[in-house]
């Protein structure tokens, strides 16, 4: 790959074929795939409907564009707003697009009654947002910022899940608080119980907009379709993308109408946001995930594999110190570099992903069956014998 910028750190490995949990490289050497392009491959790989919903559309249309209604879009937004407080939708490409379009329509909708100062957003300590100049502005992480000359005025770091701190940064310019209900790329932290409902209360109080990033949060990787109906709660706006496409790039904004009320005809745009190809996938994984019994099967595997890695964690103490998340969004909690757990787990057969806070996330299919999760559970007691056979 001597021709692409060399932007990532990545590993020497390919993969030339999927199936289900399964990626396989070229020589036939078999990966259970617990990264799944980080939250993304949300049916795993080459899942039948999603493939046949792609070559039927592929071979009546791809692309038109916004300029002309663009039915399976209608169909996608109708969709997710059945499935949530959600009353219109606007779709991008990815995740840092749609919290750009949150963030822009939480600004605008201050601006459309008359709050032209409520501009200010609140933005969590270890956020992740995105790798576009406002998304690295709203992000928690300076090393991401470094040399780009980002603006970050506009935004205002607040403390994650700390109710009573965020209280004291609320003023007359205070727009929103954009918040992940369980932070991802920080290191799959949890606020604590009510931070959410609380929240909601204190945004409705002072007329500040909830906005949730639910990118990697969303499409049903904690048990519910969106982490926030946890809570309980119903936010003004949120940005999703990763899992919905399950593989085909597409994000999306998603909001109350009244949220929305300033995003009117030539405010926002994209030209490929929510295109034939894209919508018909995206309509796809949506309607499997919200099947029957599919996202109790979330919650049921992801149990089972917080039970046995909490006693993995009892057993191998000086390497994992457990596991913290929801669902089938679990973070290991690790005793010895995250990065070097996950390159052993890697040599034994198992993908992960390494996230803030030296922990390693396990964020597999979601339609994944009970001896997969025993299978990701055998090779880390293998890799785990073999790091202990080392430490020694
Ligand atoms: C991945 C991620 C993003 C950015 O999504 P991209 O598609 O990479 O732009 C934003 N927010 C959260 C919570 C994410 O996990």
């Amino acid at each position: 790959m001597k021709n692409v910028m060399p932007t990532y750190g990545r590993i020497d490995l390919s993969f030339e074929r999927g199936e289900g949990p399964w990626l396989f490289t070229k020589d036939k050497k078999k990966y259970l795939d617990f990264a799944t392009g980080i939250a993304v491959n949300t049916l795993g790989h080459s899942n039948e409907e999603l493939i046949n919903t792609l070559i039927s559309q592929s071979k009546k249309l791809w692309h038109t564009s916004n300029l002309y209604n663009i039915k399976p879009q209608g169909e996608l937004a109708e969709l997710i707003c059945k499935n949530s407080f959600g009353e219109s939708v606007f779709f991008c490409n990815s995740g840092a697009e749609a919290l750009e379009g949150t963030i822009k329509l939480c600004r605008k909708y201050h601006f459309n009654n008359g709050d032209e100062n409520k501009t200010e957003i609140l933005v969590c300590s270890s956020a992740f947002h995105g790798r576009t100049l406002g998304t690295l502005a709203a992000g928690d992480n300076e090393k991401h910022r470094e040399g780009f000359g980002v603006n970050t005025n506009g935004f205002t770091r607040v403390p994650f899940g700390d109710i009573n701190e965020i209280k004291k940064f609320i003023n007359k310019n205070t727009a929103a608080i954009l918040v992940e209900p369980i932070q991802g790329e920080g290191g799959i932290n949890r606020s604590p119980k009510g931070f959410l409902k609380k929240l909601r209360i204190l945004c409705s109080e002072n007329k500040v907009l909830l906005a949730l990033d639910e990118v990697q949060t969303g499409i049903g990787r904690t048990g519910k379709l969106f982490a926030h109906q946890w809570a309980d709660i119903i936010p003004d706006v949120m940005a999703i993308a990763k899992g919905l496409g399950g593989g085909f790039p597409i994000g999306a904004v998603v909001a109350k109408n009244k949220a929305a009320l300033g995003m009117s005809p030539g405010t926002h745009g994209s030209t490929f946001g929510g295109n034939f190809l894209a919508s018909s996938v995206a309509k796809s994984v949506i309607s499997q995930v919200i099947e029957r019994d599919f996202l109790d099967n979330v919650t049921k595997i992801g149990n089972k594999l917080f039970q046995e890695i909490e006693v993995l964690s009892q057993k191998y103490p000086s390497i994992l110190k457990g596991a913290r998340g929801k669902g089938l969004m679990i973070g290991i909690i690790c005793n010895v570099s995250n990065i070097d757990l996950c390159k052993n787990l890697r040599e034994k057969g198992l993908l992960s992903v390494p996230a803030g806070n030296n922990v390693l996330r396990f964020l597999p299919p979601l339609n994944i069956k009970l001896e997969h999760a025993d299978k990701c559970i055998e090779i880390m007691k293998k890799t785990l014998d073999k790091m202990m056979v080392e430490q020694v």
